[in-house]
């Protein structure tokens, strides 16, 4: 195996300079001609496709390297092509398809740079990686044609964006890019599913299915996929888990297009045979999108379910019942939904206005109390105790007071605030 060496050097370079990066031969890898010096060619033939939307940029990634040995043999490899990454005070995603060892070399060095400088407008970051990729081109003029794929974000200005490489040149681009293997025959797929308007939801499921058919098409292009949601504030990865689960949807649904396709341009079938076919689709479509939402919260952990910081809803608005071991089930019926809801509003309701229990921490005698204003209050306060005078904490300002063991409202309205109550004296 000694021949082998050289493979063993290059992905452990790879591994510094991709923490997460990992090597995987699809085939069992012959010998090589016992030739050294020579170096194997590899290149990263892969699929980036980027989406402009209102108010962010995706960006998908297939996660294949080929490399080529001196017998012709094309290797396969898995390397994670899209991850974001702190450089400086930038968050950036540089994706390269074309010669590897030029890419990944002009990655270190712009990681570098980037860290000894301070800019942090998107203007500086363009001035920066332009003279960085050119010097870099020119100190290697015999390298294979590259191309970059870049997603910027600045989290301290919030501006983000993205580009294209023409040369040594970022071009920024309207809808949507594509670069990579095959990409004349994929922008056709791509150009279909591109509408103004569409949500980032949209344009990540059109992408994973760009990524499946070339999959299914082309030799060069390999799941895992990666995709990025790029925006402002941030830069997200999409986790793998989701990825699979809107894999299995889109092909689901395909096999129903299809035949609704095929029908409707069918004149041998008459039209109520079609209204059948419709219907029947109408229920499975409905019945699928339900148990793909049923999937999706089953995934959830209770700290996902509950996250605010998404950057788009995984789930449509509604409720999700959280069960005591921390999984979810989304509700579909809107009724159920309905009155759910309203029996949450008569509780909160009767909530605010019911007895509040408290028990005096010093005398640790029991007592109930009725807020002023219940449901408004939104600081805690302060009371003291009517028996033994220490002050004890209550959820908002208090009306009235009775001990559990005698009953009999004392009325506290003519006090000063619960808050401020330090130097009222306690009814007694
Ligand atoms: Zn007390």
């Amino acid at each position: 195996m000694a021949e082998f060496r050289w493979s063993a050097q290059e992905i452990r370079r790879d591994y510094l300079l991709h923490q997460s990066s990992r090597s995987l031969y699809t085939s069992a890898p012959r010998p090589l001609p016992n030739n050294p010096r020579r170096r194997p060619r590899r290149r990263t033939v892969t699929l980036i496709a980027a989406w402009r939307l209102s108010d962010s940029i995706v960006i998908h990634a297939d996660s294949q390297e080929t490399v080529t040995g001196d017998d012709g043999i094309e290797y396969r490899k898995t390397v994670l092509k899209i991850e974001s990454e702190q450089m400086g005070n930038y968050k950036v995603i540089v994706a390269g398809s074309g010669d590897t060892p030029f890419i990944l070399e002009f990655i270190e060095k712009l990681r570098r740079r980037l860290s000894e400088e301070s800019a942090d407008s998107l203007a500086a970051f363009i001035g920066i990686f332009e003279e960085q990729l050119r010097a870099h081109m020119d100190a290697n003029p015999n390298a294979e044609r590259s191309q970059f794929i870049v997603g910027l974000c600045c989290p301290i200005s919030n501006e983000y964006n993205a580009w294209i490489t023409q040369g040594s040149t970022l071009c920024p681009f309207d809808d949507h890019e594509l670069t990579g293997h095959g990409e004349s025959l994929y922008k056709e797929t791509m150009n279909r599913f591109w509408t103004p308007g569409m949500t980032i939801q949209q344009a990540i499921l059109a992408g994973i299915y760009l990524l499946t058919l070339a999959e299914a098409t082309s030799n060069y292009v390999r799941s895992p996929f990666n995709i990025a949601i790029i925006r402002g504030n941030g830069i997200w990865t999409e986790p793998q888990k989701y990825i699979q689960l809107m894999r299995d949807r889109l092909s689901e649904y395909e096999q129903w297009v299809s035949k609704v396709f095929l029908a409707c341009a069918d004149t041998s079938i008459n039209a109520s045979q079609l209204k059948e076919l419709l219907d029947n689709f109408s229920r499975a479509a409905e019945n699928l999108h339900e148990q793909h939402i049923d999937r999706t919260v089953e995934t959830l952990t209770l700290e996902e379910i509950m996250a605010t910081d998404d950057p788009y809803p995984r789930r449509p608005p509604g409720i999700t019942t959280i069960f005591a071991d921390g999984t979810g089930k989304f509700i579909h019926d809107p009724e159920r939904t309905k009155a759910i809801e309203s029996r949450f509003r008569d509780a909160m309701e009767y909530a605010v206005k019911a007895p509040h229990y408290l028990r005096c921490h010093q005398c640790e005698r029991e007592y109930e109390y009725m807020l002023a204003n219940p449901g408004q209050d939104k600081e805690p306060a302060t009371i003291r105790c009517i028996d033994c005078n220490a002050v004890n904490q209550v959820i908002g300002k208090v009306s009235k007071i009775q001990r559990l063991s005698s009953p009999g409202w004392v009325n506290l309205d003519e006090t000063t605030p619960p808050s401020t109550s330090g130097k009222s004296e306690p009814e007694q």
